[in-house]
């Protein structure tokens, strides 16, 4: 089987071969498995060790796919004199851009700029040119009203003078995690879906491996590595919580509601700071939707619980749409979806203003147990060095390194797929890179057209169901595609089409597709969409 082909299958090989004991001894086993966890075990890979990655849900399942999907050097950070990170970010970057042509594409980023607030176009001017220059590009300016108005149509002229313009990055970040892992797999490390560790295993030497546990069965796997790095996210405070009560993760939840694109129609990003709080809140193109966020509130909520957005946080993201685009009457009633993530973020000593907490990212070395966390999709390779450099005394030497490309050169083009739709072939390079040919070679009659209202087609999502590690179907509709976010219902009227793909290629009996339909639905309505209102709430609003 072709390497990369191989990459989330076997899981069901791997776990025998766990309860057999064989193949228990590691020499690193990676904890989570969001971008960061990922990168570790991609850099760890590449390093020539022998490493497993353990996720408790499903691959990408917390923060890291849902993110606000830009791949950015993050202005605020500059604003705010975190040079270090802005910079490091910046050429993170143009890495991305370059290694992911089409996964992560340039956008443009416009911020308006009116009367009487803060930045104005000089001092906003300036930081982008600083932006710019770290970046090695040039490609701000300022745009007048006239093409302004042009471009982002109904956005109201209230004192509006124009806009400064730049340009970041956007990304589909749970196939982005995706990708991550898989070229980790084509070097040879390991991966495990829905399995947890439930605890850290202690010898004489600290930290020798953990406990993990197989939610299917019930059964309690014991594993052994010279290294654990723990890279749970908002969750890192647990597992490091078994060697020390220092607590440093402040979760700070961020959501985001997602319209069809023709009520708020964007092709670029749009920075709007808010009337409450003048908080910048992006409105933006994805996955031909146009998506607004986010919020930054302290989340003192269950972890174990998925985040959702709140009734608040939904009236917050309304209010900045229908006061910056008056005329577009956009209310509840039109928001496809909703989402919301957990940030880690490295609390201050001093509790500060959740959007004036630092983004960065940090390592702690606890007897033995690697923990990172914080930091951003973006910089994710220079996050797994650095959980690698506070792992190295206990590591085996490296092999040379071969390069430090993070992806592999994609060979295969969008014309030697031979499809009639030139643009989904394009998008199936961008996102299966070399595999796009396997996708299509795979795909049964009629199943390189694309699938109504949206541009995926069933030929992706039999791969997935095939070969990406699916176990249940929002994995499949929320993560290895975005279809439950972008259709209606959460892409309930797609679920007939999609029966007979998740039975022949998972095996599942009519019973158990009704039951996980019937999962599916509730977990969408409860996460995924608009939260209901309370009849008395829905009086006070009006009166
Ligand atoms: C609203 C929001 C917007 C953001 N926007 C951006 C952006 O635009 N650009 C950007 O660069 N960054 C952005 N970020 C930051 C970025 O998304 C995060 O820094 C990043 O996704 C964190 O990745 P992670 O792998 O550390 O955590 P996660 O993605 O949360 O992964 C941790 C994983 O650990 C698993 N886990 C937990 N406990 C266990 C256990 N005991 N056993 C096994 N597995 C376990 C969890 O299930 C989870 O999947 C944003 C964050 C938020 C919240």
């Amino acid at each position: 089987m072709d390497k990369h082909v191989e990459s989330f299958a076997g899981r069901s090989e791997l776990l025998d071969q766990l309860r057999r004991g064989e193949n228990t001894d590691w020499d690193v086993i990676v904890i989570g498995g969001g971008i960061t966890g990922a990168g570790v075990l991609r850099e760890a890979a590449r390093l020539g060790l022998r490493v497993l990655l353990l996720e408790q849900k499903d691959f990408a399942w917390g923060t890291s796919s849902r993110s606000s999907k830009m791949v950015h050097g993050g202005l605020r950070y500059l604003a705010s004199g975190d040079w270090k990170l802005t910079r490091h970010s910046l050429l993170e970057r143009e890495r991305l851009l370059q290694e992911l042509p089409g996964l992560v594409e340039r956008m443009g980023y416009y911020f308006t700029v009116r009367e009487g607030t803060f930045p104005g176009r000089f001092a906003m001017g300036l930081v982008l040119r600083v932006y710019d220059l770290m970046a090695g590009i040039k490609d701000h300016r300022f745009v007048a009203l006239p093409e302004l108005l042009q471009r982002f149509q109904g956005l109201s002229q209230k004192s509006l003078r124009g806009a400064c313009y730049y340009t970041d990055a956007i990304t589909d970040d749970a196939r982005l995690v995706l990708r991550v892992l898989q070229e980790a797999r084509a070097e040879g490390a390991r991966t495990l879906n829905y399995v947890s560790v439930s605890k850290l295993l202690l010898g004489s030497d600290g930290v020798e491996g953990v406990e993990a546990c197989v939610p299917e069965t019930g059964e309690i796997l014991s594993l052994t590595a010279r290294v654990v790095i723990n890279a749970t996210g908002a969750w890192a405070d647990r597992l490091r919580g078994q060697l020390t009560p220092e607590k440093r993760i402040r979760p700070l939840r961020g959501s985001h509601i997602v319209l069809p694109y023709d009520a708020l129609p964007v092709d670029a990003a749009l920075a709007l700071l808010h009337p409450r709080d003048k908080r910048a809140v992006f409105v933006f193109p994805w996955e031909g939707a146009s998506v607004v966020g986010t919020t930054d509130l302290d989340h003192p909520e269950d972890l174990d619980i998925e985040a959702s957005i709140s009734n608040d946080e939904v009236d917050y993201l309304l209010e900045v749409v229908q006061q910056q685009f008056p005329t577009n009457t956009i209310g509840r009633e039109n928001i496809l979806s909703t989402y919301a993530g957990v940030r880690p973020v490295i609390a201050a000593e001093q509790a500060k203003d959740p959007s004036k907490e630092r983004r960065d990212h940090a390592v702690w070395f606890n007897e033995g147990l690697v923990t990172v966390s914080g930091g951003k999709l973006t910089t994710f390779r220079l996050i797994a060095l650095d959980a690698l450099a506070a792992a190295a005394a206990r590591l085996p030497a490296p092999k040379a390194a071969t390069g430090d490309r993070v992806f592999t050169p994609t060979t295969v083009t969008a014309d030697s797929l031979k499809l009639a739709d030139r643009a989904l072939a394009q998008r199936l390079v961008a996102r299966f890179g070399n595999l796009a040919t396997r996708v299509v070679e795979e795909a049964g009659e009629g199943e390189t057209r694309r699938l109504a209202g949206s541009d995926y087609c069933l030929a992706e999502l039999r791969f997935s169901l095939r070969h990406e590690g699916v176990m249940q179907l929002d994995d499949l509709l929320l993560r290895r595609t975005r279809l439950g976010q972008l259709l209606a219902d959460g892409a309930s009227a797609l679920l007939v089409q999609l029966k007979p793909l998740c039975q022949q290629e998972l095996g599942w009996s009519e019973d158990y597709w009704q039951s996980e339909c019937q999962r599916y639905q509730l977990l969408w309505s409860r996460y995924y969409g608009v939260p209901l209102v309370a009849p008395e709430e829905v009086v006070h609003a009006g009166s």
